[in-house]
């Protein structure tokens, strides 16, 4: 869908600053199907243009001419606090196809850089292209990744790199930080605008609701109390969740400082420029519904429209109260499935908590032992359960065992059917931070091959995958604490 936002200083026509000979790093088949993207026998596009229009070097290919190549304002609060406006500062909305929304991060400077140079570098692209791929193939919301293109045109960072330009689609990158921009500059005619064109794009039922601009919010909120569930349930840590960076369609955008848990530390930071962990992992949950409260604030003047203002504070405010009802239930329906339990009991959630404090307490790996937990049997004996033996306190895990396998015992699948059902939800591969390491650091010597091969592993996550099982394996030792920041 087009932004149609211009016109005023919210969206500026940005054309993209060329890449001095460009060269394909990465490049998702998988996403070129979305947009009906011809593909040759190498998996790369036939049509060599492609290469050009996604450096931004052209605005045109084959049928397709980007004529209005844009940016857009929002606003927002990074990190607790009101930041005034943000915008584009590296992204350019190219236009559609197949009613999706075609953009390019890193394609140089736009009118909101601020102080930055506009660029990516390459360590940051191959971060989201790989991470978008992959959690589109762990069946969670996210803004897909087309490509990688590189350039040896030199960034400067804490060390000078090299540039890359990224290329994603989504159906909208809309954000909460857009209601916020409207909203500070008390400019309802744009937020009723902006909330009208969600509604008619992606919200088609808000119309027929007495109240569509609440009924829009509560669509928003309930879709992100989901994803927040998801993530916690492959232990997917965002590292910004700034309300700049909050997809209005519940989608994870914006992959900068990200990590997935390694060993279960429920209170893991993944952004080294967090220092107060503010996006830890177990707050997630709690910041994504204080964005919410962010949003609620800026679309008050839209409920307003049908109600005095005490009563749009009220509807809002209990409206607001829902999200942790709604991600309690969707964290319960998660893990729940992770545990292969299919009916629901009362104490099932009892189990699952004793479950998290005893990982976080020996630190177990996160991925591998629910992975493994498939191989259970109804008629197992806890003593013979080898992951027993990740715990430190002993005595303890085998009572969990005791009391899960009882649990079991009281489910209607079979083993087999158990462990294939768990297998479907638990993933074996995640996009672990050494892996990457490992894959930017070939690229940035040229070999784009460790790319590409976790590309292929992670976009069939719960296949088991024999030859490549060591990518399974947690990090080695020297390669644990691995810093991932803002700076990209
Ligand atoms: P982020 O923390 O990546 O979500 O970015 C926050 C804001 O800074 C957004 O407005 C970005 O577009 C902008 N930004 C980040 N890096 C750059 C850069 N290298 N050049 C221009 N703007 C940037
Ligand atoms: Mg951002």
């Amino acid at each position: 869908m087009s932004f149609n936002l211009c016109g005023d200083d919210a969206c500026q026509p940005t054309p993209p600053t060329p890449l001095p000979n460009p060269y394909w790093v990465a490049f998702s088949p998988s996403a070129a199907k979305l947009i009906d993207l011809e593909l040759g026998s190498d998996e790369f596009p036939k049509d060599p243009e492609w290469l050009d229009l996604l450096a931004g070097n052209q605005l045109h290919v084959g049928e397709h001419l980007f004529s209005n190549p844009i940016s857009t304002a929002y606003s927002g609060h990074q990190f607790g606090s009101w930041a005034g406006q943000l915008g584009d500062g590296r992204a350019i909305l190219l236009g559609d196809i197949n009613h999706l929304e075609l953009q390019l991060k890193g394609a140089g400077r736009t009118h909101y850089s601020r102080m930055g140079d506009g660029r990516a570098v390459l360590r940051s692209s191959i971060r989201e292209f790989l991470c978008s791929e992959a959690m589109h193939a762990l069946h969670i919301p996210t803004s897909r990744a087309l490509s990688v293109v590189g350039s040896k045109q030199a960034v400067r960072r804490e060390a000078m790199e090299t540039a890359a330009v990224c290329s994603r689609i989504a159906p909208s990158f809309i954000r909460v930080g857009h209601f916020e921009h409207f909203a500070s500059l008390q400019n309802i005619v744009r937020l009723k605008e902006l909330a009208e064109l969600l509604i008619t794009q992606f919200y088609p039922g808000c119309h027929e609701q007495k109240d569509p601009y609440l009924y829009l919010f509560k669509e928003i909120s309930t879709r992100n109390a989901k994803l927040v569930a998801n993530w916690q349930s492959v232990g997917f840590c965002h590292g910004v969740l700034n309300s700049d960076n909050i997809s209005v369609l519940g989608l994870t955008i914006d992959y900068g400082p990200f990590g997935f848990l390694d060993h279960f530390e429920i209170d893991h930071i993944c952004n080294h420029s967090d220092h107060g962990g503010r996006y830890a992992y177990h707050r997630q949950p709690q910041i994504m519904h204080w964005n919410m409260a962010c949003l609620a604030s800026a679309m008050l003047p839209l409920v307003e429209l049908g109600h005095s203002s005490e009563e749009s504070q009220i509807l809002l405010r209990s409206a607001l109260e829902e999200f942790p009802v709604i991600y309690a239930a969707e964290w319960q329906r998660a893990f729940r499935s992770k545990l292969g339990l299919q009916s629901e009991e009362d104490g099932d959630i009892e189990l699952i908590e004793r479950l998290l404090q005893a990982m976080h307490d020996s630190r177990v790996d996160f991925t591998n032992f629910f992975r493994g937990l498939s191989n259970l049997k109804k008629d197992s004996s806890p003593i013979e359960i080898v992951q027993r033996n990740e715990f430190i306190d002993r005595e303890n895990i085998d009572l969990w065992f005791a009391d899960y396998i009882q649990r079991l015992q009281r489910e209607s699948l079979s083993d087999g059917a158990k462990k294939d059902t768990m297998n479907l939800t638990n993933p074996k591969y995640i996009l672990r931070n050494h892996l990457a390491q490992v894959a930017i650091e070939k690229a940035q010597q040229d070999d784009f091959s460790e790319v590409q091969r976790l590309q292929q592993i992670l976009m069939n996550p719960f296949d088991e995958q024999e030859a490549f099982d060591h990518y399974s394996k947690p990090p080695p030792v020297d390669m644990q604490r691995i810093v991932v920041s803002c700076s990209s």
